[in-house]
């Protein structure tokens, strides 16, 4: 079979479809998609609030009491409390639908999700740890998002096995860690990025087995470096007194000086690590996957995106998962076995169009919320054979009959949720974070927006009048004082303009010696967001003169970053 141009139907633009996804188009018995690659994994996105919560109530009956949720209160979906919600209180399929040949299967979809009660946030064996989102075995944690096995950390996301750490992004089995991007392995280590095994250090970049280094790149088993040049100890320690980066000023000065400096670092095109027939970002432990970031132990992948220690094999176009094998177009799916355009689905396979259906569900079709359920469609029980007779017609009825959207995009059987009946307002989404919209590009290509909410507080400090030093902040003065972001919300960022400092958050900048943040917990993420390269790949030669080599890369052509290939990087850096 040769590879074909298609037009997507989304932002118009040529996508190919290779001889090997057509295989996998067979294989699992799908159509050939309509959107490009991007738009798919933005649509996914839509259907993704991992970090905005909101106060609700839990509405199951005879409850009142107050929740957290990444529902709103002005929104009319049921949403329970997640005891509740896992408890054999209810039935959800209670709720069930014939299916109605008279209607777009979408729209029965949506109404059908519309009654059946959505859980508030999903945190499985949270340990004195309730303002978080999808994390497993968190202790004593805050704010931290997408994450496992966590104890005492803080406004982070994709963390696993970390403790006491703060503010970072995409790390693991790191301790003591402010403002980690891509870290593994350190300990006491702050505004580092992609760092290993690194100790008592601050501003690395591409730095492994360092201690006490200071604004460094590319360094390999050093001590007492200072931008690269090597100090004995007693100078090191005297210059880094002179820094004194416990004031806010002088550490923004810092960290403008590492940013200078560290463009000297020179980049290998990707990270892959022990892998095979690979192409993406973050790779390691994986054979054969494509357009894969941030995937580990992967196999026979493309377009998939966060595979965290564990063995995925033969997915594709998955956003976030665990285990998933042989998946299509789906966003957290959390060992799942041949699960085709769903949702947050939990151990369960063979089933399609399902939103939450988790432990051990198998043979669904458009089902939401079920737990170890089989044979059902729009939340009602079937025989096998009755089952099985009715999908071949459902999916011949979603092509005679597909649902068009406000901007006459068309979705037959083969695609995803579409995105104008997500639950969720664009703004609110991961969509915002990969494929940031302002209000008025949202509303025009049919998305929905999610305007600020008014404030029902008043702001107590703004940021330009915290004290510079950690020093000179008393307990009393800053707790429960309700600081201005210096971003006042004119960022894009989902910025919530306000924010408070934290009893454990204080003692934190003290041990570490280091000033208050002066931005709210979400414009500290997309500043973490920033520092990383996007999911998209360019096709680059190396830039070692007399090098040839050719590779797909993360760095854009137009980055002034020195992009090296691996043999070269290897020359250099090791
Ligand atoms: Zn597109
Ligand atoms: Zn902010
Ligand atoms: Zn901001
Ligand atoms: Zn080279």
């Amino acid at each position: 079979m040769n590879s074909e141009t298609k037009i997507c139907q989304n932002c118009k633009k040529d996508f190919i479809i290779e001889p090997d996804d057509f295989g996998f188009y067979e294989k699992i018995k799908v159509p050939p998609p309509t959107f490009c690659s991007e738009c798919r994994s933005q649509r996914r996105m839509l259907w993704r609030n991992v970090r905005n919560l909101y106060k609700n109530k839990c509405k199951a009956s005879g409850h009142d009491e107050n929740i957290i949720s990444v529902y709103s209160a002005d929104k009319t979906f049921v949403v329970y409390d997640q005891k509740y919600w896992w408890s054999d209180d209810y039935d959800p399929l209670d709720y069930g639908k014939d299916y109605d040949f008279s209607k777009p299967f979408f729209k029965q979809f949506i109404e059908l999700f519309n009654q059946v009660p959505q859980c508030n946030i999903s945190n499985v064996n949270p340990v004195n740890t309730e303002y978080t989102n999808m994390t497993i075995d968190s202790k004593d944690c805050y704010l931290i998002f997408s994450s496992t096995q966590n104890d005492n950390c803080y406004y982070s996301e994709g963390i696993n096995n970390c403790k006491n750490s703060f503010d970072s992004f995409s790390s693991h089995h790191n301790d003591l860690l402010y403002q980690g991007i891509d870290c593994i392995n350190c300990f006491n280590v702050s505004f580092s990025i992609k760092s290993d095994s690194c100790i008592d250090s601050m501003f690395l970049y591409d730095c492994k087995n360092c201690s006490n280094c200071f604004c460094c790149w590319n360094l390999r088993n050093k001590k007492y470096c200072i931008e690269n040049i090597q100090y004995n100890k007693e100078d090191y320690l005297k210059k880094i007194l002179d820094f004194n980066i416990s004031s806010y000023s002088n550490l923004n000065k810092i960290k403008h000086v590492y940013e200078l400096k560290s463009k000297d670092a020179i980049r290998k095109f990707a990270d892959i690590i022990n892998s095979e027939s690979v192409s993406g970002n973050g790779i390691e432990f994986s054979r054969n996957c494509h357009e894969a970031f941030d995937v580990s132990r992967a196999t026979n992948s493309k377009y998939v995106w966060r595979f965290l220690e564990n063995n995925g094999s033969d997915n594709y176009d998955i956003t976030v998962g665990t285990k998933p094998e042989l998946c299509y177009e789906s966003n957290g799916v959390g060992a799942g076995y041949y699960m085709r355009f769903s949702v947050g689905t939990g151990n369960s396979s063979n089933s399609q169009y399902t939103h939450s259906c988790v432990s051990g569900c198998n043979n669904l079709f458009g089902c939401i919320s079920l737990r170890s359920k089989q044979y059902c469609i729009l939340n009602k029980q079937y025989t096998k054979e009755a089952y099985e007779e009715l999908v071949p017609k459902i999916i011949k009825h979603m092509n005679d009959m597909p649902y068009i959207d406000s901007k006459g995009r068309v979705y037959k059987y083969g695609e995803f949720f579409p995105s104008e009946l997500s639950p969720f307002c664009y703004n609110e989404t991961i969509a915002q974070e990969y494929f940031p919209l302002t209000k008025d590009e949202a509303l025009s290509q049919g998305y929905k927006w999610k305007d600020k909410e008014e404030r029902n507080y008043n702001i107590d400090i703004h940021g330009d009048a915290i004290p510079d030093s950690i020093k000179d902040i008393p307990d009393t003065d800053i707790l429960n004082k309700v600081i201005e972001c210096n971003h006042k919300g004119t960022c894009n960022q989902q910025c919530t303009e306000a924010f408070k400092i934290i009893p454990e958050e204080l003692s934190f900048y003290r041990r570490m010696n280091l000033p208050l943040p002066r931005l709210c917990p979400n414009c500290r993420h997309y500043e973490r967001l920033s520092q990383r390269n996007p999911m998209k790949l360019w096709h680059r030669s190396c830039m070692k003169e007399g090098c040839t080599n050719e590779f797909e890369t993360s760095y854009s052509p137009k980055r002034p970053e020195i992009v090296y290939c691996e043999r070269c990087y290897q020359q250099e850096v090791y």
